[in-house]
């Protein structure tokens, strides 16, 4: 069954001689029960704008087009542009495709002045986790955009909702829950990517919080990067650099606790007390 009346995706790669490059973290999903699933994720599309990193041939964005979305898609690999420019002729003026990276993106400049766009993307594995990170550190806030679905491996998406107290609780678990609330939609196993990768993915709804404690976003930062980056060690000695036992003592946190132990709360304390 097709979603679009375009030719198979497999086609598309065959026809573009479109083969896979690792340095891209290319996995393509050609699956279009899956991007249709992926796409619902992020609710009602009719008419939303959204904005898509790496459409590669286009798999996930022939699903945001089918549910009504209006697609703004960055990609990096020029090869793919043939093959998007013939899913932007099928549906016109509802796909706008920009020829670049993403991280050199200024995402904000993408957003209009109508409703907020959601960020849908099946990421690169390479840039994915420091693109979410500059989305969550965006300014002001509330951030440009209503929502984000995307895809990441397992690990990375267990850290971005890990809890205190877990070994995958880190600095993502503490951005990601300071600002919004993250969650686990479903797992997308290896064979499902064209060539699969060697674990499993999952897709991670997050959500911007509209009033998240108040905390400069660099301190914040600062304090995750420099307690988890010796997440063995007593705090007094992790962030002995930030002031160490008499800053813990400040903000009444014992400075023999571990950071994995520290809620989101207590990180912001720290971050607003340096
Ligand atoms: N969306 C497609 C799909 O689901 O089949 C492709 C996903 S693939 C995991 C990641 C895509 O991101 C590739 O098309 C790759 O070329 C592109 N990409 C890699 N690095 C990028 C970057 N820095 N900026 C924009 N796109 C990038």
């Amino acid at each position: 069954m097709s979603i679009d009346s375009l030719p198979p995706l497999r086609d598309v790669m065959e026809r573009h001689q479109l083969m896979a490059k690792k340095s891209l973290g290319q996995n393509f999903l050609f699956d279009l029960n899956l991007t249709a699933k992926i796409a619902r994720q992020a609710g009602d599309l009719k008419d939303q704008p959204v904005i898509e990193v790496g459409p590669g041939p286009g798999g996930l964005t022939r699903a945001l087009l089918a549910q009504g979305a209006l697609v703004t898609a960055i990609e990096r690999d020029e090869r793919c542009l043939p093959a998007l420019d013939e899913i932007a002729s099928h549906y016109p003026g509802r796909l706008t495709i920009i020829s670049g990276d993403a991280l050199e993106q200024d995402f904000s400049a993408l957003a209009g002045n109508g409703s907020k766009p959601r960020i849908i993307a099946n990421l690169p594995y390479n840039v994915g986790t420091q693109l979410l990170v500059n989305w969550l550190l965006s300014e002001p806030w509330p951030p440009f955009y209503a929502s984000m679905t995307l895809m990441f491996q397992r690990e990375v998406a267990e850290r971005i909702v890990a809890r205190p107290g877990s070994e995958a609780y880190g600095r993502l678990g503490v951005l990601a829950g300071w600002r919004s609330e993250a969650k686990i939609a479903f797992d997308v196993p290896p064979q499902a990517f064209t060539p699969p990768p060697k674990i499993t993915s999952s897709v991670v709804h997050i959500v911007p919080r509209a009033e998240p404690l108040a905390c400069d976003a660099a301190s914040l930062g600062r304090v995750t990067q420099a307690a988890f980056g010796q997440r063995r060690k007593m705090l007094r000695q992790s962030i002995k650099s930030l002031g160490g036992e008499a800053l813990l003592e400040k903000v009444g946190i014992d400075p023999t606790r571990r950071a994995e132990t520290l809620d989101i709360e207590e990180f912001v304390a720290l971050a607003n007390a340096i």
